[in-house]
């Protein structure tokens, strides 16, 4: 008994008291809680979660952070990213990234790095392989995935895919897009209806990227749970917004992305300038952020549909889910999350709508009831910035500290 004892203070004592974070107690602070504003409160957080809002009483060894002027927030949610590496994942916690959705990535890089996470990097749910045919959207990345042509092969497809790792399923349909000459084969509508339903009787989600309105029409009547990006038509449907509602249906819009893809330059050109963000920007993430892609010259492709869209989709209702696609050209991991609420406000969404759908709305739409808002209960992800990012959407990058489970995350190690 005693040598377990021993064994217990010499052995297990110092372990729990490494890993053990300091109560931390907000006093005074402006909440957006994932859905609206309280304007002081003190929030308390311990062990990796919070314990409790309002005016509270902290532990004797709290740390206290004075809130005066400041809005704490959860940590972002960047819905449609692809990881490329750990050093990717503790870029976008720097940035107050504290979730990303990967939407294709390779399963052996996914597994590993889901084993590895850590409180410097941002958590992570993975598409892992995607659902595409033979030299579809997806096979032109250098490395060899697998693919599929009808729908009899849906069902062995989801499966190897849940078998892998996949958090759920993402599927590449393409039909009706085409880039000038290049026009890539897309897996077919019963295909992707059968995938879909392959998914859902596995209780797992399916999303599906899409570049045009007449392809987001066809992937939300096959069922889709929601888009991974919208189109790059000149102009929306008039009846979008109602058909994508009535199909509950979410949007991740990827306008970043997008005003890469029609131009005339990125939206990531402002970013580099801005002096909130500029200090944690390498040389490479500078050059990503300005790169556009080549359609951006021909003036052939239009933003305005897609931003005409997202008005809509708020309008009536639909849940817009804030996602980047970093890192394609014009956009970086974290920073560009910041960037993508500024277009939504530029399309249209009040600033608090802007920020529902970086916290509240993907935590819902992804059922992850662990994020996503301040509650009792919850993970301690947490973004705390100087000013009122709920009148100022500029503000989320006025960054004071940025918290992943209660730890607070050195923002130093990825300056440059
Ligand atoms: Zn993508």
């Amino acid at each position: 008994m005693k040598i377990i004892r021993l064994f217990l203070i010499l052995f297990l004592f110092p372990v729990l008291a490494c890993c053990q974070k300091t109560p931390i107690l907000f006093q005074h602070v402006r909440v957006f809680d994932g859905v609206q504003v309280t304007p002081s409160a003190d929030v308390l957080i311990e062990n990796g979660v919070i314990k409790e809002i309002g005016p509270t009483v902290a532990p004797g060894n709290a740390k206290i952070v004075d809130g005066t002027g400041k809005t704490l927030l959860p940590g972002l949610i960047d819905a449609h990213v692809h990881v490329h590496g750990a050093e990717t994942l503790e870029q976008a916690l720097t940035f107050g990234v504290t979730t990303e959705f990967d939407m294709m990535m390779p399963p052996r890089l996914e597994y590993q790095l889901k084993s590895e996470e850590n409180d410097h990097m941002a958590s992570f749910l993975s598409a892992g392989n995607p659902a595409t045919v033979p030299g579809g959207h997806g096979t032109e990345y250098g490395f060899v995935i697998p693919t599929l042509t009808k729908p009899s092969e849906a069902e062995s497809f989801v499966d190897a895919r849940l078998r892998e790792g996949s958090d759920y399923i993402k599927i590449m349909y393409t039909a009706g897009v085409s880039f000038g000459r290049i026009q890539r084969p897309s897996i077919s509508k019963e295909t992707m209806a059968a995938v879909i339903a392959a998914a859902h009787a596995r209780h797992r989600m399916a999303v599906v990227h899409i570049g045009s309105a007449s392809g987001a029409r066809d992937a939300i009547e096959a069922g889709a749970d929601g888009l991974a990006h919208i189109f790059h038509d000149a102009s929306s449907p008039r009846d979008f917004g109602q058909f994508v509602a009535a199909h509950h249906a979410f949007v991740i819009p990827t306008l970043s992305v997008l005003h890469a893809v029609c131009g005339p330059e990125s939206a990531g050109v402002r970013l580099v300038s801005d002096p909130n963000l500029s200090p944690y920007l390498s040389r490479e993430n500078i050059s990503r952020l300005q790169e556009t892609f080549p359609s951006a010259r021909s003036g052939m492709i239009s933003c305005r549909g897609g931003t005409q869209a997202v008005a809509q989709l708020e309008a009536t209702g639909v849940p817009i889910v804030a996602g980047t696609d970093a890192p394609n050209p014009g956009t970086t991991y974290g920073a560009s999350l910041h960037g993508e609420l500024q277009l939504y406000v530029e399309a249209g969404l009040t600033p608090i709508q802007a920020l529902v759908a970086a916290t509240s709305a993907p935590a819902a739409a992804f059922h992850i009831p662990d994020r996503g808002r301040i509650a009792p209960g919850l993970r301690a992800d947490l973004l705390l910035v100087n000013g009122h990012p709920d009148e100022d959407i500029l503000a989320t990058r006025n960054i004071v500290a940025v918290y992943k489970a209660g730890h607070e995350v050195d923002r130093r190690r990825n300056s440059r």
